[in-house]
Formats: C-alpha cells, structure tokens, sequence
C-alpha cells in the first residue's frame, strides 16, 4: 500500500496522513501487478528470524513502487508475486498477514484471502471486542482502539451504514463494562463514530440446548446478519475461541465453568453456534510473563479454534493449551503468509 497526494503526487510508503507541503489528505493506492526485482538469500539465523535459509525479495509495482518483504520461497527476478488462494474457501482456512502501518490494509488483506463478505447498507452487524479489563491500550489486554476503528472503517468501506453497527461487550467479574471501555478507548471510539457501545447482560438470552448442555445466548447474536469476533491474541491462550463465550448470560456461564471444563463448553457450544468471522489482532502480544511483544499480525477465520491454533504455531508456545492439542496444524489451510516466515520464539524476547 502507497499514499499519493492529489496535488504534487508525491508518493509515500507510510501512512502519514495529509501531504506534509500541500496538507492534502493522501490517497491510498494499493499495488495490482507486482514483480520480483531483487532477492537476497538469507543463511544465518537471528533472533527474529530463526528458521534459515529465507529470502528478501525486493518487490516493484506497476506504478513503479518499490519495498521488501521475506519469503520462505525462492523467487527470480523478473517473476511475478502473488499470493492467491488455493482451492476453495472453506470455513477451516486462516489467513495471515503482517501489518506494517496500516491496520486497514491488514484487514482488507485478510478478508480478501478469507473470500468477500456480503455487506450492504441493510447487513446488521455485531462486534465482539476482547473487553476484559480496565488498563490502558499499551498493555495489549483489551482490543486496542486502533484495530476496533480500523475495522469499522472497513466496514464503512464496504457499504455498511453505522447505525447498524453494535459494539458489544459484558462483564464476567466485578468490573463494570463501563468502566473497562473507558480506559480501553473502546468507548471513544464508538463515540467517535456515534455507534451505541452494546452492554450484552441488558440484552435478552435465548435458550438453546445441546446433549446435557443447556446454553442462554443473547438474542443479539440471531438478529444479526454478521457477527465479528474481534479477539486480541495472547500467546499460551485461546484467546480468539474464548471471546465468544460473551454472548452467553454470565450466570449460565458460571454454571456451567462450575460443572465443565472450558474445553466441553466450547466443544458443545460450537455445535449448536451460528457463523461468525474471527478478525484477530495481534500486533502487541501479551506473553505469559504479560510483557508484550511484537508480532505485527492480523488473523481472520470463520473456525475461532483453527486460529488459534495457527496463532500458538507462530508464536512457538511451548505447551499447547488443552483445546487445542486436537487441533491438527497440518489440517488447517493457510493463507497469506507463511507461519515459517512469521516464527519466532516470542516468549523469550
Ligand atoms: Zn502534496
């Protein structure tokens, strides 16, 4: 992605904004044919890029842009670059992609790899930020406000008109969600953009059983054409699978916590659950020790559990949470980038 001002036609490789001499507002061109100029083989590991031999390959435009991106396949110059989906879409398949400045870019990336949503002016849309605590955005705990503004601007993009836009969340503790919006910065967001942040304990819950489970969602998730799962990562969890137990009543949550594994509950809750895209964001990723480091990442999947899974295999995690040691990585399809490229053992730098 480049940024032309419409005056000088200046070009830029960041997203600064307006035009630093005209103070024009760039416009964002996206690269279509794109060409291998140069290659540089890699051989000797470094800390973030441990897996050798990998390759640099300088990358040119048709409009004669230029930038650098790693690859874990040999290109040569003059071939043509292009990462295009193999086969059919199926609801398995999770795409990734490195988000350098742009969290939009990232975004329209991914959903591109995943297939195109169906929006217009009427879809009805539900977003589930990651909402747990009161802390500021730097210590990656909630969805940070950029990724939940970003999203909304897709969407915008895309033709969905704001009024029908929620954003949802609820408390599973003391904490007030009030009070974990706030200082998330979720709320201005929202407000910025006039959209009614969505208490989901106000809402009414539907119930619905499965097996020995008796489930109470919020009917919210029925009168919606489109349900996002907009999770934050955090490396050791499943952090993607267990945001969407918001939708349940809190009290029917904490019963069956209190008779289940979480493991159980999400296996029975997926039978019986509607279709929801996870758009996950992990550029800051809290460790275990909740130092954050950084990954630069967006993930989207209609399979939460597949994703997470991708994530723990990028991340390195060393002992798979208990969900996911089913999850076979050699069975997921993915998209966009190569988890070889992406590796690093984040838990320890
Ligand atoms: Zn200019």
């Amino acid at each position: 992605m480049f940024y032309k001002c419409p005056k000088c036609q200046k070009v830029w490789q960041h997203p600064i904004g307006k035009c630093p001499e005209c103070f024009l507002e760039l416009e964002r061109r996206k690269s279509e044919k794109i060409r291998v100029i140069g290659i540089s083989k890699v051989t000797i590991p470094t800390m973030f890029h441990p897996k050798v031999p990998y390759f640099v390959l300088v990358l040119e435009d048709e409009k004669g842009n230029k930038w650098v991106q790693k690859s874990v396949k040999e290109c040569k110059i003059g071939d043509e670059f292009h990462v295009t989906r193999k086969g059919n879409v199926t609801l398995e398949v999770v795409a990734i992609w490195r988000i350098k400045y742009d969290i939009l870019e990232g975004i329209e990336k991914v959903i591109e790899f995943l297939g195109e949503l169906k929006i217009d002016t009427q879809t009805k849309i539900l977003i589930l930020p990651t909402l747990i605590a009161p802390v500021h955005p730097h210590f990656a705990e909630n969805t940070s406000p950029q990724f939940l503004e970003s999203t909304i601007k897709y969407l915008e993009e895309r033709g969905a008109k704001l009024e029908n836009i929620k954003v949802s969340g609820q408390s599973f503790d003391e904490i007030p969600i009030e009070a974990s919006a706030q200082k998330s910065q979720l709320l201005k967001v929202c407000q910025g953009y006039k959209i009614m942040p969505l208490d989901l304990a106000k809402t009414n819950f539907v119930k619905k059983s499965e097996g020995d489970f008796s489930f109470e969602i919020s009917e919210e998730v029925f009168n919606s054409d489109l349900i996002i799962n907009l999770p934050i990562l955090k490396m050791g969890k499943i952090s993607a699978t267990e945001n969407i137990l918001k939708f349940l009543k809190k009290e029917n949550y904490l019963g069956l916590k209190y008779l289940y594994s979480d493991e159980e509950i999400i296996k029975n809750l997926n039978k019986i659950f509607f279709r929801y895209l996870t758009l996950a964001e992990a550029q800051s990723v809290q460790k275990p020790d909740q130092f954050v480091a950084h990954l630069g990442l967006i993930f989207a999947s209609f399979n939460s559990l597949n994703l997470d899974r991708v994530f723990a295999e990028v991340s390195m995690v060393k002992e798979l949470p208990k969900c996911l040691k089913k999850v076979k990585i050699e069975d997921i399809p993915i998209v966009g980038r190569k988890v070889e490229e992406l590796q690093y053992e984040a838990e320890k730098y």
